[in-house]
């Protein structure tokens, strides 16, 4: 047991409209009332997030982002800032292997958005994982140490950091990692920061994400390096993702 407090957090990629997105979050107020012992964040689409943010207003459930610009201002078409967020959420997820393969987003370039996001007082959820031909050649634990750690180059603001482990041939697949295979790159992860910042190895929350549900989150959950779950197809689902949450919370 430690005393991390667990942290169970939906991404619901470009799933929902404002109306839906207002449905989902409000359903999940809802069923959230009993659920104590859990940190609970949701992160819909950017345009939902102002009405999200809203719906959940007096509600134990924080609001993230999905993605964040590195950049204050300028000539970022498309882009979002970490001031345009304030304000609406607490959280954002910075380096999801969706964005890392379909927008070509580096380390670097992740590392530089976790920097900013803290730096605007916002908790980064830092995302690595291998995919299956890196598991399958045996460096899983190589590869994520070393984008873990390129993640965090630079990275100080050790308090707000949260991490999350999702092996990309967990995402979406209906394939959850086992346990044991969970743990043990959970502890690499908490190894990369040990050795980034000693003091805060202790402290910093490492997600498991990757077809995580109700039925298998307990077990995930039970490992010692496992403090919560980052959600995505499971936390459509308002009595799902409350199951979940509340799973999570015993
Ligand atoms: C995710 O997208 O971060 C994720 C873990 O998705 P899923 O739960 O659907 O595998």
């Amino acid at each position: 047991m430690t005393n991390r407090t667990p942290v169970i957090a939906g991404n619901w990629k470009m799933n929902t409209d404002v109306e839906s997105g207002i449905e989902l979050a409000t359903g999940i107020v809802g069923l959230s009332k009993d659920v104590s012992g859990v940190e609970k964040i949701i992160c819909p689409p950017f345009t939902s997030i102002e009405r999200v943010s809203v719906a959940v207003h007096g509600s134990t459930i924080h609001v993230g982002a999905q993605n964040v610009s590195a950049n204050s201002d300028g000539a970022f078409t498309g882009e979002i800032s970490t001031s345009m967020l304030k304000g609406f959420v607490s959280h954002v997820i910075v380096g999801h292997s969706e964005r890392r393969a379909m927008n070509g987003e580096t380390s670097e370039q992740v590392g530089a958005k976790a920097i900013a996001a803290a730096a605007a007082g916002l908790s980064p959820i830092v995302c690595t994982g291998e995919d299956l031909d890196v598991r399958n050649a045996g460096d899983a634990v190589q590869f994520v140490s070393e984008q873990l750690e390129q993640s965090l180059s630079g990275f100080s603001a050790w308090e707000s950091l949260i991490v999350a482990y999702e092996p990309v041939w967990a995402i979406g697949t209906g394939e959850a990692a086992t346990s044991d295979q969970a743990q043990e790159m959970a502890a690499v992860c908490r190894g990369v920061i040990r050795n980034l910042a000693p003091e805060a190895a202790y402290s910093v929350r490492v997600l498991y994400g990757g077809s995580v549900n109700s039925g298998n989150v307990v077990e995930l959950l039970d490992q010692p390096d496992i403090d919560g779950a980052l959600v995505g197809g499971a936390s459509l689902k308002a009595e799902e993702f409350s199951k979940l949450r509340a799973a999570a919370g015993e």
